[in-house]
Formats: structure tokens, sequence, C-alpha cells
């Protein structure tokens, strides 16, 4: 099924909704952790998933192989990611008709990242330039088959020049085909909610899910957050602690349900969290901010623990 008409059903029912991204794994050990990890967290009722696709196009196997798994095996709705970044178009002919194959339905078109240790990013011989190309390549070889996401950048993507740019491509990509756009992550629910408004203004009119990332170590959140706005009281929060590493996955806690928070009363219809492959930070983000009932997931994920208290 489309994850569009997911969308729309919960937009319907006044039922805001969560999905997951994780990264494709790089070893045997990491895959089968990750399958496992998805398999438990299906548990909790994602609207969908994702999973990565390298730049570079080093594994598309692995991100193959997770959705392939995801959707036939776990059947959760899945949503693959697919790049322009060394990634020509018989290449991406070749992983469009084995998402086919496997029964997705969904794919997030994206340039890409820049390829390992290059800082430019270039097209590569036989590829196309942008994500928005990527979307007119889909719907020109597969029509409707496909449902498509795109990437949004609440505060602008690095290489644009300004705002304005940014959201003049980002419409393109929209009037190119795609269906719902997903957001690079960010701490500032205010300026997310202004961004919206500038995208609405500018007549972009699809869902927009906030990428939400649960801060669960502190070098990975000073890495993420290098160009974006961070709020003063999650700067005051997090450096005091930052060589307690247990500290600061509370506070990420902390954090996520405030912004889970904010922005339903800000009115967005979901909200895509950042599972870095952990599942104990989104779950419990999930569970305090009342998206989830702790007991149901005991309930079903151990089901041989009858004695659980609902109390604690
Ligand atoms: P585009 O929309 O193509 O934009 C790239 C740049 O080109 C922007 O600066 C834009 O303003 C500019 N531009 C766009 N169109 C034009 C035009 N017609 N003329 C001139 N300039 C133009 N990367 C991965 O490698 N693998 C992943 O799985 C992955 N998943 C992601 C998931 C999400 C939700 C997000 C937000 C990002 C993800 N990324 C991933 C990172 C992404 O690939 C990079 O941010 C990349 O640099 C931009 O991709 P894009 O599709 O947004 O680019």
């Amino acid at each position: 099924m489309k994850i569009i008409d997911r969308i729309k059903k919960c937009q319907e029912e006044g039922r805001p909704f969560f999905s997951f991204e994780y990264f494709s794994p790089k070893t045997v050990q990491g895959m089968i952790n990750l399958q496992d990890r998805i398999e438990r967290m299906c548990y909790l009722g994602p609207e969908f998933i994702d999973i990565t696709w390298g730049a570079g196009g080093s594994r598309p196997a692995a991100t193959l192989e997770v959705v392939s798994t995801a959707q036939k095996v776990y059947g959760v709705e899945t949503c693959m990611h697919l790049i322009c970044t060394n990634n020509p178009t018989d290449k991406i002919d070749k992983a469009l008709n084995e998402a086919r194959a496997c029964g997705n339905e969904n794919i997030l078109a994206l340039r890409g990242d820049a390829m390992q240790g290059e800082t430019e990013w270039t097209a590569c011989e036989g590829g196309l330039n942008y994500g928005s190309d990527l979307v007119r390549y889909i719907r020109k070889t597969h029509g409707d088959y496909f449902g498509i996401a795109v990437a949004g950048y609440p505060e602008k993507h690095e290489e644009s020049a300004t705002m304005e740019d940014d959201l003049k491509f980002l419409k393109d990509k929209v009037d190119a085909g795609a269906d719902f756009i997903v957001t690079q992550l960010f701490f500032d629910v205010p300026k997310f909610l202004d961004w919206v408004k500038q995208c609405r203004a500018i007549g972009i009119t699809c869902p927009i899910i906030p990428g939400v990332m649960p801060i669960q170590a502190y070098a990975s959140f000073k890495k993420n957050t290098v160009d974006l706005s961070v709020p003063q009281w999650i700067l005051d929060g997090i450096e005091p602690i930052k060589n307690d590493d247990q500290a600061i996955r509370a506070f990420g806690i902390e954090v996520g349900i405030k912004m889970t928070l904010e922005l339903i009363e800000g009115g967005v219809c979901g909200i895509h969290y950042y599972t870095f492959n952990l599942e104990r930070s989104t779950r419990l983000i999930l569970e305090g901010a009342g998206l989830i009932s702790k007991t149901d997931y005991i309930k079903k994920n151990m089901p041989w623990r009858p004695s659980f208290d609902e109390k604690r």
C-alpha cells in the first residue's frame, strides 16, 4: 500500500502517526541485529518504516534485503531510500525492479550525499543530478506504481544559497510527482513550524513529516547539529552531563517527548524518528508522549511475563 494513503487515513481519523528510519547495516551481525530490532519495533505500530541507501551505492543489496524482510515477513509498510550518487540509471532501474519484486511500493527519492572521501557532490556518468530528476525518472519509468517521498530542510540545505532557492527546489520535487515530504532532523520546533508556513505560502500542499532524532550520545548530537539552531534550554541541559552517557540518554528522552508534544500541538500529521537502529529511546519517547502504551508493548513482546505490574 502507498504510504500517502496511510497518511491520509490517519489525517481523516485525526490520529497523529509515527514512523521509524533505520540505516542499512554494513555487517552480517548488524543485519541480524537490525532485523531483530525491526521485528520488535513493529509491535509499537509505526505507520511505516524507512531504510536508507548508503551514499556511493556501497551496499544496495543490504538495503534491499532489509526492505524485503520488513515488507514480506514483518508486514510493515516500508519505504526504500534511493539516491543518484554513483547510481547510473541502469542501476536505478534494477533497484526499482527489485523493490517491486519484493512488494515494496514506496521510495524516498534523493540526490544523495557526496561519495565517501569527496567534499563536493558530482553526478556519475549516465546518472541524474537532483532529487527532482529522480522523482521524474521514477514517474516516467513506473508511472503511479510507487508512492514517492522527498527530503525537506527546515534550516535550508547546506548547498542552497538562500532559503528562497531551497523552497523553490523543494516545490520542484513535489511538482515532479512526490506525494509527501520527510524533513531533515532539527531541534527548533518554532522554526520548523514557521518553515512549514513558508512551504504552504509557495503552494506546497502535501503532507510534511518532521524528522526527530532522539539524542542518544553526546558525540553524535554535536556532529548532527553543527549547522542547526539548537534551543538554549537543550544546550544548557546537555553540556553539564556530556560525559555521562546514561544521563544524556535520559535527557534525550525528555527532549524527544517535549518536541513530540509541541509538534503535535503545532498540527503535524505525524513524526518520523531517526532511530539510528536503536530501540529504547524512541520507544520511551513514544510512551512518554502518550503515542503508545507500555502495557501493550510488554504484552506483545513478553507474553511470558504475566506478573508485570502495570503501575510501574
Ligand atoms: P536535492 O533536492 O537534489 O538538492 C540538492 C541541492 O541541489 C540543494 O542545495 C538544492 O537546493 C539544489 N538544487 C536542487 N534542484 C536544483 C536545480 N534544479 N538547480 C540547481 N540547484 C538545485 N543520503 C543518502 O546518501 N542516503 C540516504 O538514504 C539518505 N536519506 C535521507 C533521508 C532524509 C529524510 C533526508 C532529509 C536526507 C537524507 N539523505 C540521504 C541526505 C541527502 O541525500 C543529502 O542531504 C543530499 O545532499 C541532498 O539530497 P536531496 O534529494 O534533498 O537533494
